[in-house]
């Protein structure tokens, strides 16, 4: 892909060669030249006369730069996906600026359960056109179901002029008849990216790390590879000075489907907060044993996947048919056969797990889960758990765990029966959180992740298990 410089800047007027264009800092040349022999001129001058000369001068130049700054660039807008999580299917121009775009989807192992919920792509050579994106292709299927359509009304997309500061579009018109999303906008830059939701991928993950390493509580391992031999990485936060014995234990998964990275940010602020220099932070680590599994599918997150691995298997399903034993569920579904050995493993040899939460995004409710056994204790760990994030983050589930059907997730399920891992499952909406009053934001997500460890910590602090 072109890459155009957009270094060179105008110091005198402080815009940069990428929103002012390049026929304007030629101009701007030739504009010096002839400054600088006024200049000469203006030692003959009086301040009086010459103030005025310059204020006229300002009046002549201002609104050509103005135009030139809104003046549409001339080469051909293109779209490229050749990054880390970009994905878009099939693009049809209708005009020089007007293209339908296909959302990509992913089937899984069987060639079933399409689901269209992640786009991530960037356009060049934008500025100062009217351009309209309509997102097509969304009808997929859930659960075996056809019909399910995850690209909605109130699902808007977020975009960015720099690829990493984001926000949500203003608005967004929806097509129910053809099930399409269309987007209207005009820039005064030459780049936009486009994502269903803030994309966080490996590299993000990575710079998080390399800001904690070293922390003499944190240790980061590699618990096995994924089915295209990337890292699966386990964090383990703690006051490694002082002894395990009295210790409760919590885990936090992110990340089992690869466009939920609302999860991702959760993490992230979970992570920073409990190795941070806050009071209670410190006093957390000398009472608990913290595990994060900051990314369960990172070979989805790569390719722009949805929640499939790359054998097609989702990764939050699956988990009662993954047998440790056995080298086939290994060589299918490498991510789930080492989170589930890592986790037994440690119920079983180490200490007994007191917390287990894995972090999901769906479009239109906050709910959390447990497993469908009939265990008072665990059942009322849910139910406290509950009331902490409602008394103490913005989650926004309006719904009590004990009114809601069984998750059908799978994970909770054989993690419980396995070795009695009282596992949750948190889905979080990426719609309206009335409770915030606004779409979520990745800051919110940072927000609440710091929140949401230390309810995590009280709800097993105070259990009667
Ligand atoms: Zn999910």
């Amino acid at each position: 892909m072109h890459e155009i410089n957009h270094s060179r800047s105008f110091p005198f007027l402080g815009l940069s060669l990428s929103v002012v264009g390049r026929p304007f800092f030629i101009f701007h040349r030739r504009l010096s030249v002839v400054g600088f022999l006024f200049f000469i001129v203006w030692c003959r001058l009086s301040v009086v006369r010459f103030s005025f000369f310059i204020l006229l001068c300002c009046l002549l130049i201002a609104p050509p730069v103005a135009a030139l700054a809104e003046a549409p660039t001339s080469a051909p807008i293109s779209f490229n996906t050749n990054f880390d999580g970009g994905s878009l299917g099939k693009i049809e121009c209708l005009s020089d600026t007007h293209f339908r775009c296909a959302v990509r989807g992913e089937y899984n192992y069987q060639g079933r359960n399409r689901q269209a919920s992640w786009y991530y792509f960037r356009m060049d050579n934008v500025r100062g056109r009217d351009i309209t994106i309509e997102l097509t292709d969304l009808v997929g299927e859930y659960d075996n179901r056809p019909g399910a359509i995850a690209i909605k009304k109130t699902t808007r997309p977020v975009f960015s002029s720099d690829g990493k500061t984001w926000q949500h579009f203003e608005s967004m018109d929806y097509d129910d008849k053809e099930a399409k999303a269309i987007l209207h906008f005009r820039l005064t830059h030459d780049r936009i990216w486009i994502a269903h939701i803030q994309p966080y991928t490996s590299r993000d993950l990575q710079s998080l790390l390399d800001s904690v390493r070293g922390s003499p509580d944190l240790r980061i391992e590699t618990i096995g590879k994924t089915a295209q031999g990337r890292d699966l990485l386990l964090l383990t936060v703690t006051n490694f000075a002082r002894p395990d014995t009295n210790k409760k234990v919590v885990w936090l998964v992110a990340r089992q489907h690869a466009w939920e990275s609302g999860g991702s940010f959760v993490a992230e602020g979970a992570i920073r907060l409990i190795l941070s220099g806050d009071p209670e932070a410190r006093r957390l680590r000398d009472r608990v044993i913290f595990k994060f599994i900051p990314m369960a599918d990172p070979d989805g997150v790569a390719r722009g996947g949805v929640r499939f691995n790359a054998n097609g298997y989702d990764v939050n399903r699956h988990w009662e048919e993954v047998d440790l034993r056995d080298p086939k569920s290994l060589a299918a579904m490498p991510e789930i056969w080492y989170m589930k050995k890592a986790i037994v493993d440690f119920a079983r040899s180490e200490r007994p797990i007191d917390l287990l939460l894995y972090l999901h995004n769906e479009e239109d409710n906050d709910w959390i889960s447990g497993a469908p056994v009939s265990d008072p204790a665990f059942q009322k760990l849910v139910e406290r758990f509950y009331d902490l994030l409602m008394a103490e983050t913005t989650f926004d589930g309006r719904q009590r765990p004990s009114n809601r059907p069984d998750s059908l997730s799978g994970t909770s399920l054989a993690l419980y029966q396995a070795a009695k891992v009282p596992a949750v499952l948190m889905e979080q909406k990426v719609t309206m959180n009335k409770r915030l009053g606004r779409l979520p934001t990745a800051a919110d997500r940072v927000e609440f992740g710091k929140a949401l460890i230390r309810c995590m910590a009280r709800a097993v602090l105070n259990a009667e298990r």
